[in-house]
């Protein structure tokens, strides 16, 4: 079979469906109470131990205190109303533990959403959380993704954002999804974790259960699956691997090296974020800063948005981890695949046109004062820039910026430290603002073009739909010239331009990338020693005749052809 290759790397092994089933419970009865209740504790063990599990992990990848939430479910366990009451049900009435856990836990939960208390009330929904999980345990299901305890691919029909990152990499060796597009966000995350992954697999998770398979292949680079392996292909397989391996150990050569071409131009390679612990991933992978962090998945947990100090922590400790270089954080982009429940955006018939990003930003001022503050805060220690999302009109920006400028006044009548010349510039992925470059960049202090949004609504095709993989392409002529545009508009105006979205990191577009003056390049972390392998031995003048045919060319096969003549004379 195949799929959308989405993040690159070869695994081999056990293979987990993952769909979150609602199990069957049946009433039987049970001879041996004792033994029942055996099983039961060790459920009750089990699912503390996995509460406790998660708790680390988000106590350590997004904050201790969304973690709390965890010790509140742990400690349900101690109940004797409920776990003592279920153990003496299984014994008196002689029947199976989920059953009874399944009927004691039902009463507990209607009882408490019975309850006037808004608190209490919502305390039904930890205890029907702890409960299926409890259930689950008890029949020797897998609970959740972050249960899993040996080392899988995963196959599901889809995986939220979220659930991409909170995957254990120790535990997960690649993951396939029905669903998606190279750029949809769980493909993007599974980039920035260096998990090898496949998006739009179309009729995979059956074919998988139709056939009872247990083992999968799967090489990221190539979207190629191959279901219950034999020999022969288990060798291409594992040569692939070797040879992969190998390519990545010639990338580790540009360690420490510096970003700057045969004939002289730096650039700046960047990683992309969506967590302050993975500006960690940047430093690793020997990038000059972060030149996208997606603010928006702080907002994704929990039911309330960050408060200014949680936010200001979160850029705070980027802004250290990356220890002097700069950070751009983009204010929140919420909307399209990135749903965030308390906003109350109502279902919309084009999410991806709708109400959104910046959109949301300019009508709950709160909000995004808020943000702004954290932000500016962070300043005055470390060298960060502010970006807005989203932005289409003249207008945004000066309605955007305006807040900038307010919070700004009130921060100094507070006597709160902050830098006066913070840079604030926009994204550029919406095609009108591409075409108004030359008026923007009067007013902003850099561009960041976002082909991935660039790209679906220059040639209006859905970033999500695999059905559209052909067309939504980034290397798309029309695409090429607006990126050719902005670029000039800005250097007119003595502004910067980096590149966001996923073009950035693509070594086929980097050599007319550079060749068209881009400045600044921001990628998965994976991706940057192998884009300065082609930086290092790319020649800007005297390529300049390639580069421009490129952007003469018709059809995206021909450019695609091009590009690749480019590189391969580049990596030579
Ligand atoms: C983009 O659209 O190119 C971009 C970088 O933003 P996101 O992928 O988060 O929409
Ligand atoms: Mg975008």
């Amino acid at each position: 079979m195949k799929g959308i290759s989405a993040s690159k790397g070869i695994a081999i092994g056990k293979v987990l469906v993952w769909q979150d089933e609602v199990p069957m419970i049946e009433k039987r009865s049970i001879e041996e109470t004792s033994e029942e209740i055996a099983k039961f504790k060790g459920a009750v063990e089990k699912s503390i131990n996995q509460i406790q599990a998660i708790r680390n992990k988000v106590a350590s990848e997004i904050g201790e205190e969304e973690a709390q939430v965890f010790d509140a479910h742990a400690l349900l366990f101690e109940d004797p109303e409920w776990i003592g009451r279920i153990e003496k049900e299984i014994e008196s009435k002689a029947l199976n533990a989920e059953y009874i856990t399944d009927t004691v836990s039902s009463e507990i939960i209607a009882l408490f959403e019975s309850i006037e208390d808004e608190y209490l009330r919502a305390r039904a929904a930890d205890i029907k959380d702890v409960t299926a999980r409890l259930i689950k345990n008890i029949l020797g299901m897998t609970v959740g993704l972050s249960d899993i305890d040996e080392p899988v691919i995963i196959v599901a029909k889809d995986l939220t954002p979220s659930e991409t990152a909170l995957l254990d990499k120790s535990k997960v060796l690649a993951f396939i999804t029905e669903q998606g597009n190279k750029t949809s966000h769980s493909a993007i995350i599974a980039r920035t974790m260096d998990i090898p992954a496949i998006v739009g697999a179309e009729g995979l998770v059956n074919t998988l259960v139709g056939m009872n398979a247990s083992m999968l292949a799967m090489d990221g680079s190539t979207g190629d699956i191959s279901i219950n392996p034999d020999a022969a292909t288990l060798k291409q397989y594992s040569d692939s691997k070797v040879a992969y391996e190998q390519e990545k150990a010639l990338k580790e050569e540009m360690r420490g090296l510096s970003s700057v071409t045969l004939d002289g131009k730096t650039v700046e390679l960047s990683g992309n974020i969506a967590q302050p612990k993975e500006a960690e991933l940047v430093v690793e992978a020997d990038g000059e800063g972060v030149g996208l962090f997606r603010s928006e998945f702080l907002f994704m947990d929990g039911s309330e948005a960050p408060s200014e100090e949680k936010q200001y922590e979160a850029y705070y400790q980027a802004a250290k981890n990356l220890d002097g270089r700069p950070l751009v954080i983009r204010t929140l982009d919420a909307g399209g695949d990135k749903n965030i429940p308390y906003l109350n955006v109502e279902a919309e018939m084009n999410p991806f046109l709708g109400y959104r990003a910046i959109r949301i930003c300019l009508n709950e001022v709160d909000l995004f004062k808020t943000q702004i503050k954290a932000i500016l805060r962070v300043s005055a220690d470390f060298p960060v820039k502010i970006m807005f999302p989203m932005i289409a009109t003249v207008n945004e920006f000066l309605s955007a910026n305006k807040y900038v400028e307010d919070v700004m006044q009130a921060m100094k009548e507070e006597h709160l430290a902050f830098d006066e010349n913070i840079e604030i510039g926009i994204m550029v992925e919406i095609p009108s603002t591409a075409v108004m470059a030359d008026v923007f960049a009067k007013y902003v202090d850099f561009f960041s073009i976002g082909t991935n949004d660039l790209t679906q609504y220059t040639l209006a095709a859905d970033r999500m739909n695999p059905k559209l993989s052909g067309l939504y392409n980034h290397r798309d002529p029309a695409v090429l010239r607006l990126i050719h545009m902005v670029i000039e508009a800005a250097h007119k105006e003595g502004k910067w331009v980096g590149m966001c979205g996923e073009a950035a990191g693509d070594e086929m577009m980097i050599p007319v990338l550079l060749g068209l003056g881009l400045d600044e390049f921001s990628m998965a972390p994976s991706s940057i020693l192998g884009a300065r392998r082609i930086v290092r031995n790319f020649d800007i003048a005297a390529s300049k005749d390639k580069v421009e045919k490129a952007l003469l060319l018709h059809r995206v096969e021909e450019v695609e052809a091009h590009m690749k003549e480019l590189l391969e004379e580049t990596a030579k």
